[in-house]
């Protein structure tokens, strides 16, 4: 088994998230007393969201590079980056190491694909609705058609992740949003959903939406102990 590195912390419920999904996937395959080899690395999200927030993002490229390689250092064998927003600096990371990086755009798109679908909505951070590195890379190297909200839903979806999800607050009235909008997605031609920010399995799963859903978290998870134990 190679070991994994989870790069967490953005925020930190969804990297208990990871570290569950891994050690359970690990489980499954081998049974018993197994669990994954693993090491972690968990931030402030608090300057890192900063970072964000103020479009410095040479700075927070440099500052997970940093923390990507002292996973190396610590005996990792390839990356998992818990979040998919901060996949916009994915290739200052990928620079910095010389292990696999398991691109969380591309695991996903690859099970959109193994489904059968082309034309998919996407929830995510109004970063990675908005912005070309994700979308993009959805589109230029998978061939997938991205649908997002209208802009005052990406704003609602935005905000529930940073003001609740990240906090750890999970509301009634929030996951009701969250169906609207998915089922809007669905009206307007998705045929299926990214759960493409890793905190969203928190408040909604397959049961809230008309359309099958893709929860990044989940299967960055395991795509990451498909490569540990090949
Ligand atoms: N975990 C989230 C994501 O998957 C949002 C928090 C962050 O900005 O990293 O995008």
């Amino acid at each position: 088994m190679r070991r994994i590195g989870l790069l967490g912390g953005m925020s930190w419920e969804s990297s208990a998230e990871y570290y569950r999904f891994v050690n359970e996937a690990v489980r499954d395959r081998h049974g018993g007393l197994h669990s994954a080899d693993l090491v972690m690395r968990s931030v402030d999200f608090v300057e890192v969201e900063a970072l964000q927030r103020s479009g410095r993002w040479d700075e927070a490229g440099a500052l997970l590079a940093r923390e990507a390689q002292g996973l190396v250092a610590a005996g990792a064998e390839l990356l998992v980056l818990c979040t998919n927003t901060m996949h916009k600096v994915a290739d200052a990371i990928v620079a910095a190491v010389d292990v696999p990086f398991v691109h969380i755009a591309d695991t996903t798109a690859d099970a959109v694909r193994a489904a059968g679908l082309e034309r998919i909505g996407l929830l995510a951070t109004g970063y990675t609705m908005e912005q070309d590195f994700y979308v993009g890379r959805l589109r230029d190297r998978h061939g997938l058609d991205v649908r997002v909200p209208d802009e005052a839903d990406r704003r609602i979806v935005h905000d529930v992740i940073y003001e609740e999800l990240c906090v750890g607050v999970v509301d009634d009235g929030s996951r009701e949003e969250y169906r609207r909008i998915m089922s809007a997605l669905a009206d307007g031609g998705a045929h299926g959903i990214l759960l493409g920010c890793t905190e969203i399995d928190l408040l909604v799963g397959p049961e809230d939406s008309p359309v099958p859903v893709f929860d990044t978290t989940r299967l960055h998870a395991e795509r990451a102990v498909d490569l540990a134990l090949a």
